[in-house]
């Protein structure tokens, strides 16, 4: 009997469903761990110091490994792919693999998460290669508040050019993510608004989140998306948006003079575990079902070892099939202290 699969056969198993039904539908690809900053809810300094030890270069995906890994989570039904890290931009010839992700056919969207430092120079280069969007992440438009939250002395001026470098480069529209935390950067919840209302941004505010083990997070360093939008309201009246699609993870408003629209991801007070379709590749190859996993599934052994295209799309299978995550939805008291991830390692 032939062991050649019949071509009749492929793609009979259609995309694979995890145990609540969900899709993977978008996939976050970290390419480092490193950073150039140390933002205090991330990656902070007292923590990851000088001799912290990074990943070394050998363990980390090539490109080549990153794109061919990318090419079967398409073939299952991911239509949207992100580049995020640590920081992207601080791994040599980002545009690369730009190309090479670019290149694989039936990605829809293809985008870069980034904290913006390294944007003046490579928004061009980046969007040549095929980049579609960019999301920078800023936290304050007010120089000293930027430079406590993001742990490095970097004029915030360096970030706005580069938001600046990536609407001229055609990377638009420009997103912009804003981590909000009490007591840290509330003033500058209003005066971001304004700012990219003028200037035809799309914000998006994020509840500071869980996320790791190495921030201290507490509940009452929470500002609830709802009192951030209330706060918007109050300056720039908004009324609700639909979804652009199901499973997106930002509440949108619009401004009733038409000056755009604004998002809330409040993952703390208002979970969407119910439509999470994000699928995320660790630097070093692993499989995170979801951001708040502790352990992953290693796709770099298989695939340095020789498996082939079919033995990694079962591994992926396999791993998708089995998620029944939902860690939002299930967060309380017991649940913070559990471990779990780094998202500098996994991606936001
Ligand atoms: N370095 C890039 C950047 O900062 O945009 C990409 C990686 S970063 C981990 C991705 C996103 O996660 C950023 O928008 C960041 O603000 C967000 N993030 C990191 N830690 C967070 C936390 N504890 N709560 C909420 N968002 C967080
Ligand atoms: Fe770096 Fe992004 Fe984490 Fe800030 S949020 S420390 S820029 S990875
Ligand atoms: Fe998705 Fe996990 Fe976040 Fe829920 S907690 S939305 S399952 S990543």
């Amino acid at each position: 009997m032939s062991t050649t699969p019949d071509p009749r056969l492929q793609g009979h198993a259609g995309p694979p469903r995890d145990r609540l039904g969900r899709l993977p539908r978008d996939l976050r690809i970290s390419v480092t761990d490193r950073c150039n900053f140390r933002c205090t809810y991330c990656m902070p300094a007292e923590i990851f110091g000088r001799d912290f030890a990074f990943l070394p270069r050998s363990e980390i995906l090539r490109y080549e490994e990153i794109t061919r890994l990318a090419g079967i989570f398409v073939r299952l039904g991911v239509e949207k792919l992100r580049i995020t890290g640590g920081e992207p931009t601080v791994r040599r010839d980002l545009p690369d693999l730009v190309r090479q992700l670019a290149s694989i056919e039936g990605v829809r969207d293809l985008t870069l998460t980034t904290n913006g430092s390294a944007l003046r120079t490579l928004a061009a280069p980046l969007a040549d290669a095929g980049l579609h969007r960019v999301t920078v992440s800023l936290d304050s438009l007010d120089d000293a508040v930027f430079r406590a939250m993001s742990g490095i002395d970097m004029p915030l001026a360096r970030v706005l050019d580069g938001i600046a470098a990536a609407r001229a480069a055609g990377l638009a529209p420009v997103k912009i993510n804003m981590v909000v935390r009490r007591g840290v950067n509330e003033a500058s919840i209003v005066p971001m608004a304004r700012w990219a209302r003028d200037a035809g941004f799309i914000l998006r505010y994020i509840e500071y989140m869980d996320v790791g083990t190495a921030n201290g997070w507490r509940l009452d360093d929470v500002v609830p998306g709802a009192e951030i939008i209330a706060l918007v309201d109050a300056a720039f009246p908004l009324e609700d948006l639909q979804p652009n699609y199901a499973g997106e993870v930002a509440n949108r408003f619009r401004y009733l003079d038409g000056a755009g629209e604004i998002g809330v991801i409040a993952s703390v007070t208002a979970p969407f575990c119910g439509a999470c379709s994000r699928a995320r590749l660790s630097a070093e190859g692993e499989l995170f079902t979801c951001l708040f996993a502790a352990h992953g599934t290693d796709l770099r052994a298989p695939l340095r070892s020789g498996v082939d295209d079919a033995g990694l799309e079962a591994r992926i299978r396999a791993a998708w099939g089995a998620r029944d995550d939902r860690y939002s939805e299930l967060r309380s008291a017991s649940t913070v202290n559990l471990p779990r991830v780094e998202m500098f390692a996994i991606g936001g």
